[in-house]
């Protein structure tokens, strides 16, 4: 199989986590497709798109050349290819830092200490580019993975690489000396999109799918009295919607709220004099 000639073309990773959560995505958002066994090519229904399986680190270039016009990968692959993109949105998942990390006792405690020093690193543009910054040229080793492993191998004195919980520095007695930058997954798009009403359309279903994740649809009763206080608690994404009761006295009140946010809202609703507060999930909106 291979693509129809004006069909929109998206490039997402192959495999691993993030194929995982791009295909997840997709799926929710209603590009339904089939992956058939290790084919590179899947259709999309009831959309003039086509999905392509590729490596995630490929996809900032491909799409900067035009090969696929969208594209689901890590910010941080986009900065170190230095390609040509538009990021459309970010995903909320694989939030990540990069960091140059040294031994745990290593005496080292500022980047420009890192002068002449080996770096093992996979983002050696990155790397370098800070570096210059801080005026500290060093001798770079580039690596495609296991970089964590690379000091304990006398390889180099200190590395760059991307850092979610701390555990795998942790665990090979490595400390961070500074932090290059924050990166997370994102959709990119060429600036040569074939077809961009249809790329709008699906930026459009997936920030639905995206929001939507991040937020829950909160409800609940309070006295009229306490409604502006209450709604300074709960400003919504827009407004939030009041509606009157039959006793006049109070009105029902219904807000978006970040979820991370929603237990500590709750209780200060409670604390305000709310009742019947109850939290829903939304699947899917569009604001
Ligand atoms: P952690 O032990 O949780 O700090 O994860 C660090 C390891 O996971 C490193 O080897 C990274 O290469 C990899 N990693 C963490 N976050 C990401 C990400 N968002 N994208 C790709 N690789 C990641």
């Amino acid at each position: 199989m291979s693509f129809a000639v004006n069909h929109l073309r998206i490039g997402i990773p192959s495999k691993g986590r993030l194929s995982e959560l791009a295909t997840e995505l997709l799926l929710q958002a209603g590009l339904n497709f089939r992956r058939q066994d290790r084919s590179l090519f899947a259709r999309v229904s009831s959309i003039p798109a086509e999905i392509t399986f590729l490596r995630t680190d490929d996809i900032p270039t491909l799409c900067s050349e035009g090969a696929i016009d969208l594209g689901i990968t890590g910010s941080d692959l986009v900065e170190e290819a230095q390609a040509d993109v538009v990021v459309r949105m970010k995903l909320g998942v694989g939030r990540c830092r990069l960091a140059i990390c040294v031994p745990t006792h290593s005496d080292i405690e500022k980047p420009s200490q890192l002068k002449g020093k080996r770096i093992a690193t996979s983002f050696p543009n990155t790397t370098q580019r800070f570096l210059n910054q801080h005026d500290a040229p060093v001798h770079l080793v580039k690596l495609n993975g296991s970089v964590e492993v690379m000091i304990s191998l006398g390889v180099a004195d200190a590395i760059v690489d991307l850092v979610e919980t701390g555990s795998t520095l942790a665990a090979n007695q490595l400390r961070i000396l500074t932090e290059i930058g924050q990166y997370e997954t994102v959709l990119i798009q060429s600036p040569n999109c074939r077809d961009t009403v249809t790329a709008d359309r699906i930026v459009r279903r997936l920030e639905g799918v995206v929001i939507a994740r991040d937020y829950s649809l909160l409800e609940y009763n309070v006295p009229r009295s306490k409604l502006a206080a209450a709604e300074a608690i709960t400003p919504g994404f827009t407004s939030p919607t009041v509606t009157s009761l039959e006793d006049t006295a109070w009105c029902a009140v219904r807000a978006m709220v970040k979820r991370c946010d929603i237990i500590p809202i709750m209780e200060k609703l409670e604390s305000l004099g709310a009742l019947a507060i109850l939290e829903t999930s939304i699947n899917n909106c569009r604001l």
